[in-house]
């Protein structure tokens, strides 16, 4: 399975100018792809279960908070942003620049525009 996702990221690192022309992608190919994405999403989520997992025996062990303490914290955090739906939306809805007021790309802690910094939340990522 690694040795797919190298020669795949090799072949994407070479991907010719867009002035070269390439036959279009036929349908068995585009859904191989995003199979393979898929698999790959899924790998990603697997090891972070293991990462929280850890951290969390850890955060136990060291401060003797409970299960129920985090089910409640989860939910705290989860109705931020008004809804209880096993999601917080507010770290991937859009922000302004503080300075330049225009719209900071998600997953940029500051302005590409003016280089300021922007208050962001460390869980700020990519929405869907
Ligand atoms: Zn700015």
């Amino acid at each position: 399975m690694d040795d797919l996702f190298i020669r795949l990221e090799t072949t994407d690192s070479q991907m010719p100018s867009p002035s070269v022309r390439q036959p279009p992608l036929r349908i068995s190919e585009k859904t191989d792809d995003a199979s393979l994405q898929v698999t790959r999403l899924r790998e990603d989520l697997e090891r972070l279960y293991l990462v929280t997992q850890a951290l969390w025996q850890m955060v136990k062990t060291a401060t003797g908070a409970t299960d129920e303490e985090l089910q409640e914290r989860i939910r705290q955090i989860d109705a931020e942003d008004g809804r209880i739906d096993g999601k917080n939306t507010e770290v991937t809805r859009p922000i302004d620049c503080p300075v330049c007021h225009r719209r900071i790309l998600s997953g940029q802690s500051f302005c590409l525009y003016c280089g300021a910094e922007a208050e962001v939340s460390p869980f700020r990522h990519h929405g869907h």
